[in-house]
């Protein structure tokens, strides 16, 4: 029996026109011509389009937050502001972003397993959400307003006892260093009480990159279940809910496209029902990947093509340092290919298989192991696709020290 090998999902967010790449209405060699090459380049258009898509699809009263730590480059926050509803920051870093765009103090959230005084009386005088992940995080918050005699908005992230199935990355569920324990919230929700602070509300964020609508669905459900239990005995109101999300994007061969629709139906169906109930309750849903991910290219340009015992290497002026992801070293258990095109010869009768490295002193250092690629020279440009997120600022930038890779937004 013959099995035919696993493909990468179309990838459609970019026009091809006289075999090239085109984003925001040029083609791909005019960009590069402009701006040079190692370069990120993402695409507004794209990002605009998938927001809509997912406004569409999803309940109009539910919140979309974007997490900064996907892509935190400033042009691309102060875009998202216009997108979103709010961010959620991990950083002082990220939270400076955040505030420098118009986006209300009460819709950034600040999550993060370890953060210290100066960054949690920065976020109190800054008037965001801290979503407490620990018990020390509630009283060093309630040492700073004290001090200042101030009150903070503190959301408790609740570590739950299930996990978003079938996820690329699990942030929920068993043992972890994120957020409290759920049977450890009603004595946490005690312990605000007595020390005079209110609770907020809850984040609830068990795993990232899910493609599978039904797994997703089954944890929105368990996460109204269990907060549903954790309000039984809590007299006020609740004023924020943040889902979490994990809605994941294509990125190796067989890789499907997460479905929205189900989710859609999902969340149309349940939420009557609790808004009755909670009718103060602002819900979010909190995305990444999902909204910039596919926006977003990696373009390198070949420096060199040398062929070592048969096998064909493009060699690039990119690499590992500036990708780290599509090289496979971020997280990835056995090594798998990005989809990787020539993105000024996207189609031709000529392929050859070829691995594409980059220019590192690294075995390491490969952007696309044995493909199938248009013939490509010296000059031709490569372009890896699904990078808007967790690459520039996910790599080892200053790895072997070759300069850092241009970033633009158009
Ligand atoms: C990283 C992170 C996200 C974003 O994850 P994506 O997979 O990019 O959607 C959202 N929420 C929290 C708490 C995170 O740590």
């Amino acid at each position: 029996m013959s099995r035919s090998k696993p493909q990468h999902a179309p990838m459609e967010q970019f026009a091809v026109k006289n075999n090239q790449i085109w984003i925001a209405g040029r083609p791909l060699s005019d960009i590069v011509e402009q701006y040079g090459s190692p370069i990120y380049i993402y695409a507004k258009q794209h990002i605009e389009q998938r927001v809509r898509d997912l406004r569409q699809t999803i309940p109009p009263e539910l919140s979309i937050y974007y997490a900064v730590k996907a892509n935190p480059m400033p042009a691309l926050i102060e875009y998202m502001a216009e997108q979103v509803d709010g961010f959620d920051v991990a950083s002082t870093g990220e939270l400076e972003l955040a505030l420098k765009t118009p986006v209300p103090r009460e819709n950034i959230s600040f999550a993060g397993p370890g953060k210290t005084r100066e960054e949690l009386l920065q976020a109190v005088e800054a008037g965001i959400v801290i979503v407490a992940e620990s018990i020390q995080q509630i009283h060093l918050i309630e040492q700073i307003c004290s001090a200042s005699g101030s009150t903070a908005k503190v959301a408790l992230r609740v570590n739950p006892d299930f996990e978003l199935k079938h996820s690329g990355l699990r942030m929920g569920g068993g043992a972890k260093q994120f957020g409290i324990d759920s049977e450890q919230i009603p004595g946490t929700l005690e312990l605000m009480r007595s020390l005079g602070i209110p609770l907020r509300g809850f984040h609830v964020f068990t795993g990232s990159q899910s493609l599978n609508a039904q797994a997703i669905v089954e944890t929105f459900d368990k996460t109204f279940d269990l907060v549903e239990s954790l309000l039984s005995t809590h007299p006020d109101p609740l004023h924020w809910l943040n889902l979490g999300g994990g809605f994941g994007i294509p990125y190796f061969p067989g890789d499907p496209r997460l479905e929205l629709e189900p989710i859609g139906e999902y969340l149309h169906g349940k939420l009557p029902g609790f808004k009755s109930r909670h009718p103060e309750t602002e819900l979010v849903l909190e995305l990444g990947r999902y909204l910039v991910g596919e926006a977003g290219l990696y373009v390198c340009s070949i420096l060199d093509r040398k062929v070592s015992r048969d096998q064909v290497f493009l060699i690039t002026n990119g690499g590992m340092h500036h990708h780290l992801a599509a090289s496979g070293n971020l997280g990835q258990v056995i090594r798998k290919n990005y989809p990787v095109i020539i993105g000024n010869k996207v189609h031709s009768e000529q392929t050859e298989t070829v691995t594409v490295s980059g220019c590192l002193c690294m075995p390491l250092d490969i952007l696309a192991d044995k493909v199938n690629l248009p013939l490509a020279q010296i000059g031709d440009l490569v372009a890896v696709y699904q990078s808007g997120a967790y690459g520039f600022s996910s790599s080892p930038l200053g790895f072997l020290t070759h300069s850092a890779p241009k970033e633009i937004l158009i």
